[in-house]
């Protein structure tokens, strides 16, 4: 793995070794970009090891909808390339009364629109997609089969490989502590292992990406808050029993499958925070299992093996900043994920390597403006969730 010296020099930096940061090298190297990842902890040790490894489609407005179905072919992509797992086995979200059904519906229409073969479906076709389903309260389900899951662990690991295999360095155990500034430019950051002289930076710190933003002395205000979200995984079952990705909101926000070792891992909304602390709680542990339970009631019979947490880095309109800030010269941010950063990683690093590259993207990355929390222009709130 990777873990090598600061190098005196970069073309560019990206702060945070996450999906994100580690996708944005893989993509900036891919186009012969010199480029630096300098990650504090090890690669992947923030939010993305602990994610639930959703990957939709299924968003509420055209912006999300594009993006995801561009990051869903370059899921597919690299992981046949580099041999990861990546499986469409679709997302099921469970719809219960007439006003979710009208919602989903519209959604559903955006979804088509831009080819995204989302559909409604009725309980009993939900229940053969997952038979052991309690299908009694709902009404329809909407499904779309080319939604899927990846294993971030190596996921990460793959894109991580592969952009030191085309030149890109990732720096572990090492700190961004200051940056380097001369009348509006930046000349290179200061880490706890020395300095290193560069002149245009990523910000990919995610719950973090509020003091990395005031270390650089950026004055727009990008709220992003880092919340505590646990995630739980249960026994072993057998295979193949939960396919796909299953959503309740009615039954506390809930999202579970099934990973490819066996075991149902999922969450709830259950939120805490803002808060850096990671311990995970009991009250958690009795939501997940009274939400679980209901959508499907065989799940009683399984032991939990383990509970964990991580961070949601949260915007107001639950939407990330993704853009170049102007302020400082070079300086760009994608943060602020909440909740569904890793499912939207290789699109997000087409988007901005292509600012950094051409200044132009053909993606809707507008729609993610960094500006426009201090223009009160807030988005639609996106679906967060697994
Ligand atoms: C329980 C849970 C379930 C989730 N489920 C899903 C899901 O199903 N699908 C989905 O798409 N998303 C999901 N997410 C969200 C997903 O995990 C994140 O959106 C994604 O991992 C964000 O990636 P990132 O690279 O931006 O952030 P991170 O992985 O947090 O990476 C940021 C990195 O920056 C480093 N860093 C911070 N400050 C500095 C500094 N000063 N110097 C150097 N390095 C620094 C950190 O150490 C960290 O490694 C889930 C999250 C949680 C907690």
């Amino acid at each position: 793995m990777p873990s090598r010296e600061l190098p005196e020099r970069s073309e560019i930096v990206i702060i945070g070794g996450g999906i994100i940061g580690v996708t944005l090298a893989h993509e900036l190297a891919k186009r012969g970009e010199e480029v630096t990842v300098i990650e504090k902890r090890f690669i992947g040790s923030g939010s993305t090891f602990r994610c639930g490894t959703g990957i939709r489609q299924q968003f509420s407005d055209e912006a999300n909808v594009q993006v995801m179905k561009r990051s869903v072919e370059l899921w597919k992509r690299y992981s046949e390339e580099y041999g990861f797992s990546f499986e469409q086995t679709g997302y099921l979200f469970l719809l219960y009364d007439d006003d979710e059904v009208e919602e989903f519906k519209r959604n559903i229409e955006i979804q088509n629109r831009f080819g995204v073969p989302t559909r409604l479906i009725t309980p009993e076709e939900a229940k053969e997609i997952v038979p052991l389903l309690d299908i009694s309260e709902v009404v329809a389900a909407s499904w779309n089969p080319t939604d899927g899951k990846a294993d971030p662990f190596h996921a990460t690991s793959a894109f991580a490989i592969n952009a030191e295999r085309l030149g890109a360095k990732l720096v572990e155990y090492t700190e961004v502590k200051d940056f380097v500034t001369e009348n509006g430019e930046i000349r290179g950051l200061k880490t706890n292992r020395g300095t290193i002289k560069t002149g245009i930076v990523v910000n990919a710190t995610n719950a973090w990406a509020k003091l990395t933003n005031a270390m650089a002395g950026i004055r727009v205000n990008i709220p992003i808050e880092p919340y505590k979200h646990q995630a739980v995984i249960t026994q072993p079952i057998r295979k193949g029993a939960i396919k796909p990705m299953v959503i309740s909101f009615k039954y506390g926000h809930a999202y579970l499958t099934q990973t490819a070792h066996g075991g149902v891992v999922g969450g709830v909304g259950y939120e805490l925070g803002p808060t850096y602390d990671l311990n995970p709680t009991y009250e958690f542990m009795r939501e997940v299992s009274r939400y679980f339970t209901r959508i499907i009631p065989a799940l009683r019979e399984l032991l939990i093996l383990r509970t964990w947490a991580g961070y949601y880095a949260k915007t107001p309109d639950s939407n990330p900043a993704i853009g170049k800030i102007e302020e400082l010269s070079d300086y760009y941010i994608a943060a602020g994920f909440s909740g569904h950063g890793f499912m939207m990683a290789p699109a997000v690093a087409e988007m901005v390597a292509d600012l950094i590259t051409k200044g132009r993207t053909d993606l809707p990355v507008e729609w993610y403006d960094p500006y426009r929390f201090e223009r009160g222009e807030l988005r639609g709130k996106a679906l967060q969730m697994g």
